[in-house]
């Protein structure tokens, strides 16, 4: 086992997992993301090192690297892995270099980590302060430190740090946020699920100079977009 300067042992095991959590079960995961239809493989990388057991209750860290959905608590979920993968590479498939994104609903910060590693800055917005308080605390102890959080309503955006190369959106609005739209760069992307309980769909929305340019990808689920901020 490597070490990993700062870290004690015990807490070098629990990052490094074992049996169920362990470098040979994200391995798996991994390759059921490729069989899926993941090909980025930077995005790959960024899973196959982000210790996903941490991000759950320790009754569930034995179901961490199966390619499903986990109750995180206050009626939230962790996202399911592929989908995560999925609209991260989508977001990277912009035409211009994707070095700050907005992220809207931190949850328990996973795909936070996912994105940390991937790009410069990201800014991510929860709406429920004490969801995202866990995320402020486990990611910088993790190693991720290149975030900013912001306990807030989405629906708003990030004002004061637009304009975003990325926006990736975690809960599922009825219709894609205007306001959002207008924090977008110049060829940045916005990946996000639109649609009731039910149905929702996955939009592509590309910014350029004449306009947006939507794209559909169906058959996500994710937990409502909901107005306003919760401590
Ligand atoms: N990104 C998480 C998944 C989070 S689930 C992961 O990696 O697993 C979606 C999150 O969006 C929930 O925590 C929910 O509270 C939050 N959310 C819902 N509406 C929101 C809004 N308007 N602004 C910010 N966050 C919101």
């Amino acid at each position: 086992m490597g070490s990993i300067p700062g870290f004690k042992m015990n807490e070098i095991i629990q990052r490094e997992g074992i049996g169920m959590t362990s470098l040979r079960t994200r391995r798996r995961l991994v390759e059921r993301l490729r069989q899926d239809g993941i090909e980025s493989n930077k995005v790959l990388t960024a899973i196959q090192n982000t210790p996903r057991h941490l991000f759950i209750d320790q009754a569930l860290a034995h179901k961490a690297y199966e390619d499903t959905a986990l109750p995180i608590g206050q009626n939230q979920t962790i996202s399911q892995p592929f989908v995560v993968a999925l609209m991260t590479e989508l977001l990277f498939q912009a035409s211009i270099p994707v070095n700050k994104v907005l992220e809207v609903g931190t949850g328990c910060g996973y795909q936070t980590a996912i994105l940390s590693q991937l790009v410069k800055w990201v800014f991510t917005i929860e709406r429920i302060g004490s969801l995202q308080q866990q995320a402020r605390e486990r990611l910088p102890e993790l190693g991720y430190r290149n975030v900013s959080y912001l306990n807030g309503d989405g629906f708003d955006g990030w004002v004061s740090n637009q304009p975003f190369d990325g926006i990736l959106v975690a809960a599922a609005p009825v219709e894609v946020p205007e306001k959002l739209l207008g924090q977008l760069a110049d060829g940045g992307r916005m990946i996000i699920p639109v649609g009731d309980g039910a149905k929702q769909d996955l939009r592509i929305v590309t910014k350029s100079a004449s306009g947006y340019l939507e794209e559909i990808r169906s058959g996500v689920r994710f937990v409502p977009m909901l107005n306003g901020r919760k401590i």
